[in-house]
């Protein structure tokens, strides 16, 4: 019966799905008399809300909406909140603040195309994969005038714009989520954003066109995203002393050269090509003897080549318009196009055994002599470098002539390493024009697009890459909302009690430690002439075994445990993509080029060599180019990136994608909650609910609201203004705290004093 229903007390769930609850006691017992609302885990994994009719502590009895009755474990019941908080738009609002119920939120505005909510300081959104109407010149406008309220990207951009005008200081977007969540559309939709309020001089016109650009050179078709960007990107506006956009600065991290010559099937090359190759007028086609796609081996392998709803030829003139844009002289367009048309013969260059040794030597057809003559060489030299490889072993020179998959992988590294000069040049040529002028502050706003965490079936260098990059933003974003949140508090003398939060700094140790870390263990693998993938797992299992991160697994692959889960890689190819080697052959058939790549090659190999080897040369496998391995090159950018980071106030975005299909309306709470988990949103909105993370220091609240005050204050010291202005305004005193240097607010108390001033002023 009911009768004994308060004597119950209820288990703290044991459920992961409820980890994060805090504010459980006995409520179930409660609910159970006022008939509340629980949430229970269907065996499908999904949520669903009950109502409980009875319990017996460990057992409970509920009702379903469809009227079916269940009794289940009372462990597994999480409590729901109340309906008036249905679709709040922040999860700071919840009354209960758990899992399902966090899911539910989301899914509850997602219906209604509410496709952003805040979660305390971190913006959740989630692809629509459909066109919601909350974009454009009104809903700029309105969000300027702030008029709307509700969670946007231009609400989150219009507060970065404001802080540093406000504090002068830098300010930093970081965009993250899965491929295909949303980021770059979400990048570009800030961008918009500050160009319409920071616009002016015409510069921001050119800052908008670099996105179809980099996209066409940068973005693929996968299986994922039909728009996926396979490059990261951290784009710097600069903005003058009078607010408006003076330049921009875009740096890029780690293009994936595989996809130039080898990709999956239903899958795409970069979209240029086929752009190129449907869109190029004429005389174009002429000059550079295109065919269409399907004629070209590296475009034909995947036997895809159109992207629904998207036309290429179109695309092609969009590209072609912005680049004029971006000032890149029709000549320079022109050898761009060349250079492309190169690689894609080169994919169709095949090879004649020519000895009974099987050495080979490259047909003389139409690919040959095609590439020969876009990259303005002798046949012969092209042949050569295609055929043979010089090496020098003492004082010797020695020329080894190649069997047909070494004369395939250096066709290939040089089609490879064409597409990657071309893309680091284009990129380049874009910072050129859009370079800020004498006249800067050194105000800016960056925006980061970078690809978030990955976990495939099979996980490859490339995922060991961006898995590295996102344990180091990881704990950027740890760093910044939760240990200097509470560094904080300390040092300003508030009574705060210690959220716990997950530290990633095991993992990064892992993988950064000298000189046993995998980074480190890699580079030297590489640099051994006999080092295999093999001797390199063996490697990681005996040095590593005994770190928590790590495992070795059988054969070939390890495994780590990253903030977002354990990843298994296969370390088939890792030292080859760390090499990244370009066989000397090739570097001087590009250098004697008389058409633009000398110049576009220079500039790359040098900036390649700026910095010391890290170990010994390169030299051992046959190849003299002195050069950074790809792992290390990378590990500098980042760091680089960070440090840049450091010194702006950061605003995150979490872009969530709400199903793997594309596909409008899909909502598949596993699949959302796993990407909620991997960035800790709850955590964040737990952190921020018990915090004040509103803060300012005593003299400039003083200054920036004392002219408010309707009294003189007897004291002018700054801390009596400042509360004098707290009383006046009547903040109450469980909304603020008074730390020795500063004053520290719940969130939104500081909107009414804002208004005030703007009003006033
Ligand atoms: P990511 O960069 O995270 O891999 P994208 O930004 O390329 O993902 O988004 C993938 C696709 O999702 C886009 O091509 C677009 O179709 C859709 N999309 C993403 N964000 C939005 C949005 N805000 N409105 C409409 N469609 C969107
Ligand atoms: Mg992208």
């Amino acid at each position: 019966g009911n009768e004994d229903l308060d004597t119950v007390t209820v288990p703290l769930p044991s459920t992961s799905a409820s980890r994060s609850e805090y504010r459980w006691g006995d409520t179930t017992s409660y609910a159970a008399k006022k008939k509340l609302q629980f949430w229970f885990l269907l065996p499908n994994g999904n949520w669903e809300l009950g109502k409980i009719l009875s319990t017996s502590g460990t057992e409970s009895i509920i009702s379903l909406p469809n009227d079916e009755v269940l009794k289940v474990k009372t462990e597994n019941l999480v409590p729901a909140n109340p309906d008036i908080l249905d679709g709040v738009d922040d999860l700071m609002q919840l009354s209960y603040l758990n899992e399902p119920s966090v899911l539910y939120n989301l899914q509850h505005r997602y219906k209604q195309d509410m496709i952003y909510t805040k979660a305390g300081p971190v913006l959740v959104a989630i692809n629509p994969f459909k066109k919601v109407p909350l974009y454009g010149n009104e809903y700029i406008e309105a969000y300027k005038r702030k008029s709307i309220e509700s969670p946007h990207v231009y609400a989150i951009t219009d507060t970065a714009i404001r802080e540093m005008i406000r504090d002068e200081v830098n300010q930093s977007i970081i965009i993250s989520g899965e491929s295909g969540a949303g980021k770059t559309e979400t990048a570009k939709i800030a961008m918009q954003y500050l160009a319409a309020l920071g616009g002016g001089s015409g510069i921001e016109y050119e800052i908008l066109k670099t996105n179809p650009i980099l996209e066409a050179f940068g973005n693929a078709k996968t299986l994922r995203n039909d728009n996926s960007s396979r490059f990261g990107k951290l784009i710097e506006i600069h903005f003058s002393e009078t607010g408006k956009i003076s330049g921009a600065k875009i740096q890029t991290f780690l293009l994936e050269k595989s996809r130039v010559v080898q990709c999956t099937e239903g899958e795409r090359s970069y979209h240029i090509f086929y752009q190129l190759c449907a869109g190029a007028p004429p005389i174009l086609r002429e000059m550079l003897n295109l065919k269409s796609a399907s004629e070209y081996k590296y475009l034909s392998q995947s036997s895809c080549y159109s992207i629904m709803g998207v036309n290429d030829a179109e695309q092609f003139r969009v590209v072609v318009e912005a680049l004029d844009v971006v000032h890149i002289s029709k000549d320079d367009q022109q050898s761009v196009f060349a250079m492309l048309a190169a690689v894609l013969w080169l994919g169709n260059i095949s090879f004649t055994v020519i000895d009974n040794e099987n050495h080979v030597e490259p047909l003389e057809d139409e690919g040959l002599f095609n590439v020969a003559k876009l990259i303005e060489c002798d046949v012969g030299d092209l042949k050569q470098a295609l055929s043979i490889r010089k090496m020098r072993v003492g004082n010797d020179n020695i020329v080894q002539k190649l069997k047909l998959s070494q004369a395939i992988d250096t066709r290939d590294a040089l089609a490879k390493s064409i597409y990657a000069c071309l893309f680091e040049w284009l990129v380049e040529q874009i910072n050129k024009s859009l370079a800020v002028g004498k006249r800067r502050t050194g105000r800016s706003i960056s925006i980061l697009d970078i690809y978030g965490f990955e976990s495939f079936d099979r996980n490859s260098f490339e995922q060991f890459c961006i898995n590295y990059a996102n344990e180091r933003l990881q704990q950027h974003f740890n760093r910044h909302l939760f240990k200097l949140e509470q560094e904080e508090y300390i040092k300003d003398g508030i009574d705060w009690a210690k959220v716990e939060f997950e530290d990633n700094q095991d993992c990064l140790t892992l993988f950064e430690k000298k000189p046993l870390g995998l980074l480190s263990l890699l580079d030297e693998e590489s640099t051994f002439p006999n080092g295999t993938d093999l001797t390199f797992a063996n490697k990681l299992k005996q040095h590593l075994n005994s770190n928590s991160c790590f495992r070795g697994e059988r054969e070939k692959a390890f495994t780590v445990s990253h903030y977002a889960g354990e990843v298994t890689y296969d370390t088939t190819g890792f030292l080859e993509k760390n090499r990244d080697l370009l066989h000397l052959d090739s570097i001087q058939l590009l250098s004697s080029c008389s058409c633009h790549l000398p110049q576009i090659f220079a500039s790359n190999m040098l900036a390649q060599s700026e910095k010391p080897v890290v170990g010994p040369l390169y030299k051992s496998g046959g190849a003299d180019s002195q050069k950074l391995s790809v792992a290390t090159k990378f590990k500098g950018q980042l760091f680089q990136l960070m440090q840049r980071l450091e010194s702006t106030t950061p605003h995150f975005i979490r872009c969530v994608k709400p199903n793997n299909l594309q596909s409008p309306r899909l909502y598949e709470q596993g699949l959302v909650l796993q990407q909620l988990r991997c960035c800790g949103v709850l955590e964040v909105v737990r952190i921020s609910r018990s915090g004040f993370p509103t803060r300012m220091s005593h003299q400039k609240f003083a200054k920036r609201y004392g002219f408010l005050l309707s009294d003189n204050v007897a004291s002018q010291d700054p801390l009596s203004v400042s509360v004098a202005i707290l009383h006046q305004f009547g903040i109450l005193p469980e909304m603020y705290q008074v730390g020795y240097t500063k004053l520290f607010f719940r969130p939104g108390q500081i909107g009414v004093l804002e208004d005030t001033r703007n009003r006033t002023l």
